[in-house]
């Protein structure tokens, strides 16, 4: 068994999910040779002790496991374009996509990959930039088991490692979670509107919910961290949530099972991001709901 000293991985994508995750790999011991476009990230990287380098394709050359955390499916494809024209993807190497991607690009992505003997993993995450940085994320596999089992020593630094399926079937795993968790978000948001009307406190009623059958993630970490202590500062922004959830939509069309409930949150989602600032976090959300409601308290009694 190789020791963590002598492992080490290139990592695409140092964003705020790539940082920590660099950062808890570090910290086991695992060498790090990271590539992003922003100077700004790649520099942290090298100051917690990973290696930069200019190129995405030079940072790949490095490892024989390339981990990509990036925004999107085409991002993905684009540098793995790259790569490819680069020389830098070798057979017998993998590459991991942490990124939250669309599984049926995927799937053809890993296909792409199989034919140069490269192993195509999809490993999105959840637990967010906290999750993070204590290494307790949840990362959904998929792609064959036995080698979601060898690269135990890869997400044990970064949190539980779960096989879902075959290959697409993590990215499948993950828009769905993350339709679930922009549903119960912008609900417990218009709940908390409304019971505001009624004289209700907005934390009473958080704690009424984390103690009844509404809970959920959103009422039991997200409004009570980051919205009622109006931070709004989850490190997971709007416009990421809103890719998700048109990626969980997407794939139900494609598959035949339409659902207009998924549809109608994906809907009120893009509408809202329209109406929010660029960049703006996804708790934001909570914050532009309370807003209306106050703006249209004060529409209703003028009137
Ligand atoms: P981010 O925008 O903070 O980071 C993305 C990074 O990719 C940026 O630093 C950007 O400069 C870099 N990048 C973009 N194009 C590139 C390219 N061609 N080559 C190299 N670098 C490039 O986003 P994030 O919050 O870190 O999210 C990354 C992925 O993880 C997304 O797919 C997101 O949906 C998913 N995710 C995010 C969270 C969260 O809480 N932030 C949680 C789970 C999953």
């Amino acid at each position: 068994m190789t020791d963590n000293n002598t492992r080490s991985v290139s990592f695409i994508g140092l964003g705020n999910m790539g940082t920590p995750m660099t950062e808890r790999l570090l910290a086991a011991g695992i060498g790090v040779h990271g590539f992003d476009l922003s100077q700004e990230a790649a520099a942290r990287l090298k100051e917690a002790g990973g290696y930069v380098y200019p190129s995405a394709s030079e940072a790949a050359a490095a490892s024989e496991t390339i981990i990509l955390m990036l925004p999107n499916s085409a991002v993905v494809a684009s540098v793995l374009s790259e790569l490819r024209e680069a020389g830098a993807l070798r057979a017998g190497g993998s590459v991991i996509d942490m990124s939250s991607s669309e599984p049926l690009r995927t799937i053809e992505l890993a296909e792409e990959l199989a034919d140069l003997g490269v192993l195509f993993v999809d490993a999105p995450v959840s637990g967010g930039v906290m999750g993070a940085k204590s290494g307790n994320l949840s990362i959904m596999c998929g792609g064959n088991a036995e080698s979601v089992k060898d690269l135990h020593w890869l997400w044990a630094p970064m949190g539980k490692a779960y096989a879902v399926g075959p290959t697409g079937a993590g990215h499948a795993a993950k828009a769905l979670n993350n339709l679930l968790s922009a549903s119960h978000f912008l609900l417990t948001s218009e709940a908390v509107a409304l019971t505001t009307r009624l004289g209700i406190d907005p934390g009473t009623f958080i704690d009424v919910i984390n103690h009844s059958s509404g809970r959920s993630g959103s009422s039991e970490v997200k409004w009570p961290k980051f919205v009622l202590t109006e931070t709004y500062n989850s490190g997971f922004d709007a416009r990421l949530m809103v890719k998700d959830v048109a990626i969980a939509v997407n794939l139900a069309k494609a598959l035949g099972l339409r659902s207009a409930t998924a549809e109608a949150v994906a809907d009120s989602w893009s509408q809202i991001l329209d109406e929010l600032p660029p960049n703006a976090d996804h708790t934001e959300v909570a914050r532009y709901v309370l807003e209306r409601a106050t703006l249209s308290t004060t529409r209703a009694t003028t009137e």
